[in-house]
């Protein structure tokens, strides 16, 4: 696509022609808006912190079946992350997934400051209500908070028909579907599974911090999940107890929790007698990284 004159077009050299997929690289809210001013038909919004991988693109190829134009957000929100997270540690490589989104023929990246993010402190703040206290929430105070703003401003900036986020953030997932309900802003959004390397580990941007052996024993948390699976024909308390002896047998894994909660509210269902589908939620350490992983869980007798 070509860019609208005064915005950046900075995905590649500009020695090299740009190919008609290659992304138009937006830093501020007007090159954003002059490149959206110029598109005709629907538009996808796919938000990500970026150092992106084939999770991120599954969402990406998610938006591009079901709209005209894809919209991909590279921003590391520092509203999200807590005193003594990864904030200045998180990954970031905006060329190279600048390469990987011209490759899967994305139309637009939009890649602000945090400056241009948040030209002022922001005075208005969204309370993401009683589901952000727990699990996530529990651990990381204000960590929903942060993103629910960042959503909200970003829905606002790009004005999508849809979006589409990741089930590896489940609480997440349900926290904006919620924003949206709750606030009437007329966007569809749409969850996509969580894509898994060969051997079950969750992808993630943070896998890139583990050793190999932190890599090994990171295995522990989709092994647990699994066993909890296996388990769940028993009632949740057999879920629960199967998949934390799975971390507990595991070396250098410290267990931030292990929860079986209702998909939905993401309230507790481990009283046994629940039947149906459950979430089955976990969040560790391992060495110094947190990872986190869900599953899906049928709790109650299987029918053949
Ligand atoms: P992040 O860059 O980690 O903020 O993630 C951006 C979006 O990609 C969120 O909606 C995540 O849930 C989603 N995502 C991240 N990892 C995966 C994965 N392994 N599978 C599916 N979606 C993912």
């Amino acid at each position: 696509m070509a860019a609208p004159a005064g915005v950046a077009t900075a995905a590649r050299p500009v020695h090299t022609a740009p190919t008609p997929l290659e992304p138009v690289l937006t830093r501020t809210r007007e090159e954003l808006a002059a490149v959206l001013g110029s598109l005709t038909g629907t538009r996808a919004l796919v938000m990500t912190m970026g150092s992106l991988h084939e999770g991120h693109l599954s969402l990406v190829r998610e938006a591009q079946a079901r709209a005209d134009h894809v919209v991909v957000t590279i921003y590391v929100n520092p509203l999200q992350f807590g005193p003594g997270e990864d904030f200045e540690a998180y990954p970031r490589d905006l060329e190279a997934d600048l390469a990987l989104l011209a490759r899967a023929g994305v139309d637009v990246v939009f890649a602000p400051s945090d400056a241009e993010m948040y030209p002022t402190p922001p005075l208005v703040r969204i309370d993401p209500g009683p589901v952000a206290s727990v699990l996530e929430g529990r651990t990381r105070p204000g960590h929903f908070a942060g993103v629910l703003q960042v959503v909200a401003k970003v829905l606002n900036l790009v004005r999508p028909d849809l979006a589409v986020f990741g089930a590896k953030d489940a609480q997440q997932l349900a926290l904006v579907r919620t924003l949206v309900r709750d606030l009437d802003l007329g966007v569809e959004i749409v969850g996509v599974p969580i894509r898994r390397e060969a051997d079950g580990l969750a992808m993630s941007s943070r896998n890139a911090y583990l050793s190999a052996d932190e890599r090994a024993s990171a295995l522990a948390l989709v092994g647990a999940l699994r066993a909890g699976a296996d388990a769940a024909d028993r009632g949740g308390e057999a879920a629960l107890t199967a998949a934390r002896a799975v971390l507990e047998a595991a070396d250098g894994v410290a267990l931030d929790y292990l929860a079986l909660v209702d998909p939905g509210t993401f309230l507790p269902l481990d009283d046994g007698a629940h039947t149906g589908p459950g979430l089955l939620a976990v969040a560790a350490r391992v060495g110094r990284t947190r990872l986190i992983d869900n599953l899906t869980v049928q709790l109650g007798p299987r029918h053949p």
